[in-house]
């Protein structure tokens, strides 16, 4: 959905390239181009103006790092404007300890409610919880119907109505339901009309009443433009909604409308669809986003934490081997060196896209004197030995304590932490970071 903002955004940049610095008049030229490509993609003049204020003065504010050219200087900052007006970081859920946790949705006709409201209920069972969907659409029985073969697709529990027409008194008799059974998370569906309407809103009100939902969710149509957003307004005054879903994302809406709701509604996004599937919804992390608009991987986003000087060419070179899976000791050599300019490992980890969403990376907690014995270690082995850690047999590994002044035991470390973060790798291969990388293409 972003293909064409993307585009024009990096002919912006690319307008930079080659230019010895980035100048006042070159900024200026720079910053106009941004404003047209935004508000042709229908993004908020609001939050255009906002983002190129701040484009403006931190362009003009900072110094250049030396190790980034203008282009990418100008990209970074970019990044970093769009990723505040996306809203930082990632909200998540709120629930109290005590389960269930209650999660109400609220939309438009047609907005999607019904679909996310059995998507959330699948990524909650992927979570490891049980979830209860609950069909509060109480005036339409194809509604209620198509919630309960979507229960059933995304193997979670259906509340069955049984003929209740008051949605509110059906809520709490399904959140008694729940705590009855144990189950952690109720998922209410409700009504929604074409416009807004006062007896829709007292019922949700109503709804609100009876089983205070921890999670007001409203659904906003990533098709439906500007006006989606809008029409928030009138239901946050109701509900006192928490977040945004924003469904339909895979459309070919202009994309204007993710980098709007957060600073039109000050709500956070949570969430994002991203198809009819039930499988097709994500969490929304403003990082991400911000690196799909503007068409960097997030390995590209290694930029951004570029504080001093990093070796762009090498940590491309490093993350392209871990896409493929493979993972040595000179891979690990290479990484030290990094950590050493940079930060953690975790850090550089975590750019690669989907590896944090893996599983936990392993984070050797290892400080200066450590680190330099480590290198120690490996500095001591043979190429052969760091491309093909395996053949690193007992008498090799006394001889490497040896020559690098350090113990069996520290090597035995290092190859052991060697072993967990190749297991991580290996692991991101398999299914991880392939099946990742494809959503995120089809789905932008
Ligand atoms: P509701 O009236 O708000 O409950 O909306 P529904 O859940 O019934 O969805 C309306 C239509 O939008 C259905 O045809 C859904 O399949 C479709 N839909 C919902 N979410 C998505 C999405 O993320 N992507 C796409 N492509 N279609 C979606
Ligand atoms: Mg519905």
């Amino acid at each position: 959905m972003f293909e064409k903002l993307t585009e024009k955004l990096l002919g912006v940049v690319n307008t930079l390239r080659g230019k010895g610095k980035l100048t006042e008049s070159n900024i200026e030229e720079a910053v106009k181009a941004v404003r047209m490509a935004l508000l042709e993609a229908d993004v908020h003049i609001s939050v255009v103006k906002s983002v190129l204020e701040g484009v403006k003065s931190k362009a003009l504010g900072q110094e250049v790092m030396r190790s980034l050219t203008p282009d990418q200087h100008f990209i970074k900052i970019l990044h970093e404007e769009i990723v505040r007006v996306l809203g930082e970081g990632q909200s998540g859920f709120h629930f109290p300890s005590l389960p269930p946790g209650i999660v109400m949705l609220v939309g438009l006709q047609g907005s999607g409610k019904t679909t996310t409201a059995a998507k959330i209920g699948r990524f909650f069972v992927k979570e490891g919880h049980s979830a209860l969907l609950v069909p509060a659409d109480v005036y339409r029985p194809a509604a209620q119907q198509q919630l309960k073969v979507l229960a059933e697709k995304a193997g979670v529990f259906f509340f069955e109505p049984n003929g209740e027409k008051d949605a509110a008194k059906m809520c709490e008799n399904a959140v008694a339901e729940a705590k009855r059974r144990g189950i952690h998370r109720v998922i209410i569906d409700t009504a929604g009309r074409l416009h807004i309407d006062e007896e829709l809103m007292e019922e949700l009100e109503r709804i609100c009443q009876r089983v205070n939902p921890h999670e007001r969710l409203y659904a906003a149509d990533a098709m439906a433009g500007q006006s989606a957003v809008q029409t928030a307004r009138a239901f946050f005054e109701k509900v006192q909604l928490t977040g945004i879903v924003l469904t339909k994302a895979d459309g070919d809406a202009r994309g204007g409308v993710v980098l709007s709701v957060k600073a039109t509604t000050g709500l956070p996004v949570k969430m994002v669809g991203t198809g009819e599937k039930i499988d097709a919804i994500e969490l929304f992390y403003p990082e991400r986003m911000a690196s799909r608009i503007l068409g960097m991987g997030d390995v590209l986003t290694l930029i951004e934490k570029a504080e001093s000087t990093i070796d762009i060419k090498t940590a491309e070179k490093a993350a392209k081997r871990l896409e493929q899976g493979e993972f040595n000791l000179d891979d690990l050599r290479e990484q030290f060196k990094q950590i050493k300019k940079m930060g953690s490992l975790d850090q550089i980890l975590g750019m690669i896209p989907g590896f944090s969403s893996i599983g936990k990376i392993p984070k050797p907690e290892i400080n200066e004197k450590q680190m330099k014995r480590m290198e120690a270690i490996l500095d001591s082995m043979t190429p052969e030995e760091r491309r093909n850690p395996k053949i690193l047999n007992g008498s090799r590994r006394k001889r490497v304590a040896m020559g690098s002044g350090t113990t069996v035991a520290e090597v035995n470390t290092l190859y052991k932490q060697y072993l967990e973060m190749k297991k991580m790798v290996e692991k991101m291969k398999k299914g991880g970071i392939k099946s990742i990388l494809r959503n995120l293409k089809g789905s932008f």
